[in-house]
């Protein structure tokens, strides 16, 4: 009885592996959950690890089939190659995401030849300087509130001002609690935007879609001034409808429009480390004066 019970622990464990690794691979929804479990991982690894050979010994019991003596050191080898391999990825993977490894690049930012701007500046400035690196930083603010205040706190640090594009129908913060953040952001010197769904809400409804846009953009335009807008990427694919909108009626522009020479991206939680052992940050050095530097980051993977 007992080992019934230690072994459907020790599956539970299991489980709760390939659900976080499901999660990091399929579904972004779950990504602050993954985040949140990380300090568990190791735990965790090793009760995958005890799971496994536990489980194949509950089995061979139950079954009452005396294995060959080879059986045992075969099933805790494979049990440790998996074990010490989750352990290499998790580390390889985390370790992109520090919020120290944010900070640093914060500090290349405010290097001489840089110059970061807010969105709007873009297109108020007919002519940028030819003697700096324009850099447009932005984050698009998908799930967590909290995890967003805390690299706002960094930037205010380091005194840089990014723009916060927010979405009215996040699967993890209710618009309503954002509306105070949203202020408190603006009156620091940030620049909000809005995150559209718009096709997403509709599925897929173009006509709808669009009267939703305008609607929702005066709603978040009842908190807080709003230039510009970058769509949410999903199955729906957002940015379909942003050629019909009306921009010079409704005096928006798209994160879209921008010609930029350079583009940095954390989208969906991918190893930032290219080949090489560089981060995904050191295409930064590839930048001449003069170029446009667009950087999305998702506050959500930053821990
Ligand atoms: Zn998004």
């Amino acid at each position: 009885m007992l080992w019934i019970i230690v072994a459907i622990l020790l599956g539970l464990s299991l489980l709760t592996w390939i659900f976080l690794i499901y999660s990091l691979f399929q579904e972004y929804r779950y990504a602050t959950l993954f985040i949140d479990m990380l300090p568990f991982y190791q735990p965790l690894n090793f009760f995958a690890l005890l799971s496994v050979v536990v489980s194949s010994y509950l089995i061979l019991y139950i079954y009452e089939w005396s294995p060959p003596q080879w059986i045992a050191p075969l099933v805790l080898s494979i049990g440790l190659i998996l074990n010490l391999s989750l352990i290499y990825f998790f580390r390889k993977w985390s370790n992109c995401y520090k919020l120290s490894v944010y900070a640093d690049f914060l500090d290349e930012l405010k290097k001489e030849q840089y110059s970061v701007k807010r969105f709007s500046e873009f297109n108020q400035t007919p002519q940028l300087d030819k003697n700096k690196i324009h850099v447009f930083l932005r984050h698009d603010v998908d799930l967590s509130l909290n995890r967003l205040l805390n690299i706002i706190k960094i930037e205010k640090e380091k005194n840089i001002s990014s723009t916060l594009f927010f979405r009215l129908h996040s699967e993890k913060y209710i618009f309503e609690k954002s509306i105070p953040i949203i202020q408190y952001l603006h009156s620091e010197g940030f620049e909000i935007g809005f995150h559209y769904e718009v096709l997403s809400q509709t599925e897929g409804n173009t006509e709808e879609a669009l009267v939703l846009f305008t609607k929702e953009l005066n709603k978040l335009r009842e908190y807080t001034p709003i230039k510009v807008v970058s769509p949410h990427g999903d199955k729906y694919s957002n940015q379909k409808i942003w050629s019909l909108v009306d921009k010079a009626k409704l005096d928006v522009w798209s994160t879209y429009d921008m010609k930029r020479d350079i583009y940095i991206t954390d989208a969906g939680g991918k190893n930032m480390f290219k080949q090489h052992g560089s981060h995904i940050f050191d295409k930064l050095k590839e930048a001449k004066l003069g170029d446009v530097v667009q950087i999305l980051i998702h506050a959500d993977w930053w821990y």
